[in-house]
This record gives structure tokens, C-alpha cells and sequence, in this order.
């Protein structure tokens, strides 16, 4: 049997910041991560509204929420 080796680092879900294992907040890079993380789960960042049974909407809305998590920054519209 072979021993799968444990990641050694990992990208922070919050930041994209390379965390180290031996981070205490692993694989967050702070506390600080970590609890905005748990936030948007907690305050409805990730909720999909229960009316919604469609699944074609469903993926637009999550294309949506991907766009406004990556699009910090950069702006350019007219
Ligand atoms: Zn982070």
C-alpha cells in the first residue's frame, strides 16, 4: 500500500496566498482568512435562493459569484 503524502502547502481559499503547513491556520495564511471564509458561507455568499429549480440558472448564478470573487480590482468598466 502506498503512503499518499500530505500537501506541504496550499493557496489560502480567501487570498490565494501559498500556506505552508506549518502555518497554524493552515490552509488558511491567517485567522483572519479563515474567518472571512467561513463568512460568506455564513452570510450567504454561497447560499443559492430556494427558488430557483432550474439548473441552467443555477450555473449562471455560480459563473456569477465566481466573476464578482475574482474581479476585485480590475475594474474597467465604461
Ligand atoms: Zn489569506
Amino acid at each position: 500500500m502506498a503512503k499518499k503524502k500530505k500537501p506541504r502547502s496550499l493557496r489560502c481559499p480567501t487570498c490565494r496566498v501559498l500556506v505552508t503547513a506549518e502555518t497554524e491556520n493552515f490552509p488558511f495564511c491567517s485567522d483572519r482568512c479563515r474567518l472571512i471564509d467561513l463568512g460568506k458561507w455564513a452570510s450567504g455568499g454561497y447560499v443559492i435562493s430556494t427558488t430557483i429549480n432550474d439548473p441552467d440558472q443555477l450555473d449562471s448564478i455560480a459563473e456569477e459569484q465566481e466573476k464578482s470573487a475574482n474581479g476585485k480590482g480590475s475594474a474597467i468598466d465604461g
